[in-house]
């Protein structure tokens, strides 16, 4: 790292750490990001330091799925040590926030995957109006309450459930075709759980990672990333 970087670096790290110890999170967030855009991905150890600090900031703040998305980057970038060990707290099966429950943890997980898959579709990754957020947001709660009511879940680990989750397919009807007024009244969910079993060739979440982390797939590459991350 240059000697100026290092130095810009360092005062932003330096400054986020004391905003955190006085007791003032979000100023910390503000120094702390400057000290991750300051410091070259190629010094691994200094940017981990920086991503793990600003993630506890974050987690002051209760921003918890900033917070792990910060902690993902840390603890990849240093293995071990006190970043992967928080990440490892932190995190769920499906490498989101963990929640009260793993019925949660489920519904989490399909939930963002399917709003994922909505928004990727549109030009701009948003939703238009709020009404068409509604709307999608209804259809996705209806194929949930149909998924998680058919029981398909026991004994299948976050791999095998998140192949059944990508699996369900949601018809939306075409927002913005139409004014607000005449928005589609009755409309269509189909959701096709499939009738065979799960793809049992598929990658266990349990099963280390390839790219060699020494993390459980369903944490590594495969995590579910949380809207917010997006
Ligand atoms: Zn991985």
């Amino acid at each position: 790292m240059e000697k100026q970087e290092k130095t810009t670096a360092a005062y932003f790290l330096r400054r986020g750490m004391r905003e955190l110890s006085n007791h003032r999170p979000d100023q910390a967030i503000a120094s702390l990001r400057q000290a991750v855009d300051s410091i070259p991905p190629s010094c691994s150890d200094e940017l981990s330091q920086a991503l793990y600090w600003l993630s506890v900031a974050l987690l002051r703040l209760d921003e918890r799925p900033l917070a792990i998305k910060s902690l993902a980057s840390a603890q990849k970038l240093r293995r071990r040590g006190y970043a992967r060990r928080l990440y490892l707290r932190s995190v769920n099966e499906y490498g989101m926030p963990r929640q009260a429950d793993s019925a949660l943890d489920d519904f989490y997980a399909f939930t963002n995957l399917q709003i994922a898959y909505y928004l990727a579709r549109k030009s701009k990754s948003r939703f238009d109006s709020f009404q068409e957020k509604d709307a999608v947001l209804r259809l996705i709660l209806d194929a949930w309450k149909q998924l998680s009511a058919s029981d398909r879940f026991s004994g299948l680990d976050a791999c095998e459930k998140l192949d059944i989750f990508r699996k369900t397919k949601i018809l939306y009807p075409s927002f913005g075709l139409s004014s607000p007024r005449s928005a589609p009244r009755g409309v269509i969910v189909k959701a096709s759980f499939g009738l065979s079993n799960p793809d049992t060739s598929l990658k266990r979440a349990a099963d280390r990672c390839l790219c060699g982390s020494g993390l459980p797939y369903g944490q590594c590459c495969g995590r579910v990333k949380h809207l917010r991350e997006l």
